[in-house]
């Protein structure tokens, strides 16, 4: 059975290019960057390279670039020092978004019961947060404003730019989780006023288990892990050289290619929305506009979006559903709810996220069997029954 991959916003395939960069550095060039032997001066260059690369591609500095774990460590690392740094001068609150994610949502809501309060602003049923809203949140209190560049769930993406120029403006520090966003949407860190952003390569086709934290030069930061001297004194631990190399190249070819990605998976996208729509009892989840070009989430009443995943899963489609998490709670994603969505219809939906590597056969052949599944689930579905016969009201 071949394989239709469609997950790509849960983690990506590392593309050849990386992965033959990668390989040198598992047998060949395995230097410690802080070894003073020639191999670990070869490493030393290969990561500083790397670092330069990714600054290139988002128009900022290099030393503006730490490397780290992934994005979870990057959010992590970016809030607690900016709360830290709040503490110290008074300011005890923070503003973030119902629907981040919960790497953001989880370190926020530690540092809540550390004493710190928290507003989190709705993202209304088009999944965006207004600018107003931010504005009228922000007080002489505030430590930190954190909200993601695209939802990682529905695609929606935020009005960053005009929130940057707002916390410019009043001086309060900005954070952005962009690791849907990263290698997906041109981002110019010249022209953004963020003054810190979290990524990570496995979601453009790099390595997992790592990613970087950009932060403006001229902005403070806490060191995070404590030992040695790597990441500019910042961050310790023995550099994931190769990690980093993949990292580079990821990002150097998503950049490199955006501009035609962009189309191709906007393209197949609409296709999926075009056709399924056409599903009665359907509705789309987040602005259809607005969002990734990678990103297409429904919900279909009557029916259990597990039920939909495992046996998209038997016909070789790897598909994800916002109604329950992998930790198997059967919690409807706060995502979902965070758009209005009442847990029936939440449970009820399917997100397909694409890459460039996917082709309109898959698409097509996708489309098909969401119909078919659908169809055949409703078939025996006892809410879908009572819709049927009247005893309850469709609520979509
Ligand atoms: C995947 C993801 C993360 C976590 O990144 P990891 O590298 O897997 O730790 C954080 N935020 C968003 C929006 C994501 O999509």
């Amino acid at each position: 059975m071949k394989t239709i991959y469609l997950d790509n916003a849960g983690t990506t395939q590392v593309s050849p290019e990386v992965k033959k960069a990668m390989l040198p550095f598992f047998d060949e060039e395995y230097g410690n960057a802080s070894s003073l032997h020639f191999l670990g001066q070869q490493a030393r260059e290969k990561l500083e390279e790397a670092r330069a690369d990714i600054a290139k591609c988002l128009n900022c500095l290099p030393d503006e670039i730490f490397f780290t774990s992934g994005g979870s460590e990057s959010d992590n690392w970016a809030i607690t020092s900016a709360c830290r740094e709040g503490a110290r001068k008074g300011k005890k609150h923070i503003i973030t978004s119902a629907f981040e994610h919960h790497a953001v949502l989880n370190t926020v809501k530690k540092l809540e019961r550390e004493g710190f309060t928290v507003t989190y602003l709705p993202v209304y049923e088009n999944g965006i947060v207004k600018v107003e809203d931010v504005k009228n949140a922000i007080t002489d209190d505030t430590a930190l404003v954190t909200i993601m560049y695209a939802n990682n769930e529905i695609g929606t993406l935020q009005p960053i730019e005009e929130i940057a120029n707002l916390c410019n403006e009043k001086g309060v520090l900005f954070h952005c989780d962009a690791v849907q966003a990263v290698g997906h949407v041109e981002i110019d860190l010249q022209k953004l006023k963020i003054d810190m952003l979290s990524m990570s390569a496995h979601k453009f086709h790099g390595p997992k288990g790592v990613g970087a934290l950009f932060k403006r030069k001229n902005r403070r930061i806490d060191s995070f892990i404590l030992g040695g001297t790597q990441e500019m004194n910042k961050r310790a631990g023995t550099e994931n050289v190769g990690g980093c190399v993949g990292m580079a190249v990821a990002l150097n070819e998503a950049c490199k290619h955006l501009k035609e990605n962009i189309e191709r998976e906007t393209k197949l996208r609409d296709m999926l929305f075009d056709e399924l729509t056409k599903i009665p009892h359907s509705r789309v989840n987040g602005d259809r506009e607005k969002r990734l070009p990678n990103n297409f989430n429904m919900s279909f009443e009557g029916i259990e979006g597990e039920g939909l995943i495992l046996l998209l899963s038997d016909s070789g489609i790897c598909a994800s559903s916002g109604s329950a998490c992998t930790s198997g709670s059967l919690d409807p994603s706060h995502v979902l709810l965070s758009i209005g969505l009442i847990q029936d219809v939440a449970h009820g939906s399917l997100r397909l996220t694409l890459s460039e590597y996917n082709n309109e056969e898959e698409i097509n052949f996708t489309i098909k069997e969401v119909k078919r599944i659908v169809e055949y689930l409703r078939s025996f579905s006892p809410l879908w029954k009572d819709y049927e016969k009247g005893v309850k009201n469709h609520v979509i």
